[in-house]
């Protein structure tokens, strides 16, 4: 490990590592740290992802997909099924993926196009300088060591600590964080070709249950509920109750996690720093997906980084084409999902119903999406409403 890098990256999930290798490729000095002995374990995820996200950035190998899914089976509280076409879904409904093995094949990548990728070693706290985060403390084997660069990225992930060191507000209110839990189990009958949701107040109040196939008869079987929900049953207490559906299934191993679910943050760049991914607050503020949206976050920190370094101005306002570009990217349309979110977090089981009633014999692979939006509206006047802050 040098004393000097152009680049060093906190976090070494699939933000970081796009990041590194965006910015590796183009010539920046890189160094990413990973608190964990091994990228990729343990695993927090439910692993779906779309696949034209997901393919944007890598070429799909059968070595780290599980599973393909044509779409998905929406479940109302009633029961009633609303099947989905995968690019109607959302967008962790296309791969399943085996994150273990993905996360390490994308570190990989960005060791070869130049980085420089250290396990076991944790980011601790940031050096500042005149104004400026100028590098930062770090831990390997219980040795500390001062590393001074000229940007940190912060790709910590949900709990990330980057940002708050540096000053900015990555505060989640209890609504929008989800509290989740997650059992890879086997003896799982499903159809593999079908993502599963389930809705409901007495499922999984302000949040849903998913299944997702991982090949063979085995699946990720989760829920999440909001943090501001959760009363005395514990989210754990909620999966148990819903896994009483399969008799016959084992569990595997036990996920546990939260995943923010918020509006987008009005600042996530600081005079030599940047957030990328979970630490940004980038998921899907409705499904909680967040794996496409820390590449896609990744990579324009990395490009960005790139112009910033070599035009000498690594300040907030150097930064702004970071934040240009994530919110046509992302921030955009998360701002529009969370005001949806709003409203929808605030339908009674009944409306669930009346909604999945309107849906449940149409074909919906046949419908555009302003034909589907058309046919919800016709039947769920209350839906108009969400629909005006959509566009707002
Ligand atoms: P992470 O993948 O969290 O990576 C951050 C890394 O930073 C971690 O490896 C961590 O160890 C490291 N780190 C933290 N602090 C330090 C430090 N101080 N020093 C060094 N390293 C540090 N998203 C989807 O798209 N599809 C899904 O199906 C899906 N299901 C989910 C299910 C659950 C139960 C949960 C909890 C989340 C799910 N998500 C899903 C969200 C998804 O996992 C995240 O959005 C995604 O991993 C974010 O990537 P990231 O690189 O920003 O952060």
């Amino acid at each position: 490990m040098k004393s000097k890098y152009d680049l060093i990256i906190v976090g070494g999930g699939p933000a970081g590592s796009i990041c590194a290798k965006t910015s590796a490729e183009q010539g920046l000095d890189v160094l990413m740290i990973e608190k964990r002995q091994e990228i990729g374990v343990p695993v927090r995820c439910a692993e779906g992802v779309g696949k034209k996200s997901l393919e944007n950035f890598i070429k799909p190998d059968k070595k780290w997909i599980c599973a393909e899914a044509k779409g998905a089976n929406i479940y109302s509280p009633d029961g009633t099924c609303v099947v989905m076409s995968e690019e109607m879904a959302g967008g962790e409904v296309g791969y399943v993926l085996e994150r273990k093995i993905f996360d390490r094949v994308l570190a990989h990548r960005a060791a070869k196009a130049g980085a420089e990728v250290m396990v076991k070693t944790s980011a601790t706290g940031l050096l500042r300088s005149d104004g400026f985060i100028k590098g930062a403390t770090i831990r390997h084997m219980g040795k500390k060591q001062d590393i001074r660069s000229d940007i940190v990225i912060g790709a910590d992930g949900v709990e990330s600590k980057v940002g708050r060191w540096a000053g900015i507000d990555t505060s989640l209110k209890l609504a929008d964080i989800e509290t989740c839990v997650q059992f890879l189990m086997t003896n799982i009958d499903l159809d593999q070709e079908y993502n599963e949701f389930y809705l409901g107040n007495e499922i999984a109040p302000g949040g849903y249950a998913w299944l997702f196939p991982k090949g063979d008869d085995r699946a990720n079987v989760g829920l999440g509920i909001a943090g501001d929900r959760s009363g005395k049953t514990r989210v754990y207490d909620y999966l148990r109750q819903f896994i009483k559906r399969y008799p016959k299934a084992q569990i595997l191993e036990m996920v546990f996690g939260g995943v923010p679910v918020c509006a987008p943050m009005e600042k996530t760049v600081e005079n030599g720093l940047i957030l990328i991914g979970d630490a940004a607050r980038y998921s899907d503020p409705i499904t909680g997906g967040g794996i496409a949206n820390a590449m896609k976050s990744g990579k324009h920190a990395g490009d960005v980084s790139v112009k910033a370094i070599s035009n000498g101005d690594v300040s907030v306002e150097g930064f702004k084409e970071y934040e240009r570009l994530c919110w046509e990217d992302i921030g955009k349309t998360n701002m529009a999902m969370y005001r949806v979110k709003e409203i929808i977090m605030k339908f009674s089981d009944e409306e669930l119903n009346s909604l999945a009633h309107s849906l449940k014999d149409i074909k919906i692979e046949e419908l555009s999406a302003t034909g589907l939006l058309m046919k919800l509206v016709e039947n769920n006047p209350k839906l108009l409403e969400a629909l005006q802050e959509f566009f707002k």
